[in-house]
Order: structure tokens, then sequence, then C-alpha cells
């Protein structure tokens, strides 16, 4: 097979419920590059002990916001490391416009080209009735959805028998403040990187193996493009 390579970030912006967890991880496979997330970094630098993890912890623990200085601090650790070298994906990352400029001096400052960013395009209804209908299992974790995929036995994991229960989370009138509160912090990011001309769209709600062949395609027109935001 092709050696394929990204070299550069990828940055995938959408509401919870759009499938970029589930698209990161096959581009993370397939181009071999980390799939980052600022939640795991947190707690890895926790876990690890570092300094920046140090200062997080107490923030962490009174629940409170840990601040930008500190994020954007780990982002830059984290991309210094060599399995980032050859590009990564981040998903859930950046959330506001401050993030998105310190970010762009950290790439820039760190070699990478220009990044991509796409934008996982959900109709609201649509959203809803996909997570309205997930159910998860409560001893395996596993997920269904009651209209797209169900279990064999209603409210029985196929896996293990155990009892499905809707996550607190995936409630409607959740879902919809989720869905509002994206709009009101992330959608700025979409126009910030619409300007410098890196934004690409996909439809969040086609299926798995359409988003990825629109993926491929989108980062295969990046490949080549050189040069800084
Ligand atoms: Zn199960």
């Amino acid at each position: 097979m092709l050696q394929m390579s990204l070299n550069r970030a990828l940055i995938f912006l959408g509401p919870p419920g759009a499938g970029k967890g589930t698209q990161a991880n096959r581009v993370a496979r397939r181009y071999e590059v980390p799939h980052l997330s600022t939640g795991d970094m947190l707690r890895d630098a926790v876990t690890r002990g570092t300094e920046l993890g140090r200062m997080a912890k107490p923030i962490m623990e009174r629940g409170e916001l840990v601040p930008d200085d500190i994020v954007l601090g780990m982002v830059e650790e984290r991309l210094s490391r060599p399995d980032a070298k050859s590009g990564f994906i981040f998903d859930g990352f950046p959330r506001t416009i401050p993030q998105a400029e310190q970010l762009d001096e950290i790439l820039k400052r760190r070699g990478f080209s220009k990044p991509v960013v796409v934008e996982f395009h959900v109709n609201a209804d649509v959203l809803l009735h996909r997570v309205a209908g997930r159910w998860t299992c409560s001893v395996g974790g596993e997920t269904y959805n009651v209209f797209e995929r169900p279990p064999k036995v209603a409210g029985v994991c196929d896996n293990d028998g155990g009892k499905l229960v809707q996550r607190c989370d995936d409630r409607p009138e959740v879902v919809k403040e989720r869905l509002a509160a994206y709009e009101r912090q992330t959608k700025p990011l979409e126009d910030y990187y619409r300007r410098k001309g890196v934004l690409e769209v996909v439809d969040g709600t086609a299926n798995v193996e359409e988003v990825s062949r629109a993926l491929a395609e989108i980062i295969k027109r990046a490949e080549g493009r050189d040069g800084h935001l």
C-alpha cells in the first residue's frame, strides 16, 4: 500500500454526536498519527505529574476550567513528541478564537504546514434524532441506536445481556442545550478558519463510510498545500 502522510494538523469541528470521534479514530489508524484531545492530555499530564499537570490538578479537582495558558502549554509539549511529527488530529480543540490563534503560533513554531479544518455539519433535527435514539449498555458500555442500529432484543445488550440505559447526556433537552452552547462558542471558529481559507465541510449525518471517503478526498487535496496561516 502507498505510504500516505498527513504532515499537518487535522482539526475536527462539530457538535457532540456529529461523528468526529469515530472519524478521528479511523484517520488516526490510516495515517498512523495520534488522535489528540485536550481532556486526555490533561489527564495524562496530571498522572505523569509534569509541571503543567501539577498546575492543572487543583483546578480540575475544583471542577473549574483549566486556563488556556496551561492547556496550550500541554498542547505544545504533546506536539513536540516524536509520534506527532508527521501530523495529528485534534478533536474538540480549539474551542475559542484565542485558543485557535495560539494554536496557529504553535504550529508555525513547530514547522507544521497549514492545518486542514473540517466542520462536521449537522442538521439539528437529525442530530437530536440520532442522539435521542442512543442507548448504552450498563455492563460493557456498547452503544446502540434504537432507530438505526437496534439491539436484537429491546433494552438488552447483544454481547453480554446487559441492561441498556439512556445516558443523562443523551436526553433531548440536554442535547438541545449542548447544541446551543456549541453554536455560541464554536461557530465563530468556523468563520475564523473560513477566512484563512482552510475550512472544509463534511455532512456529519451521512453514513460512516461516506464521511470517511469525503475526508480522504479532503486530505488528498491538502497534500502539497504549504505555508502557514
Ligand atoms: Zn454490553
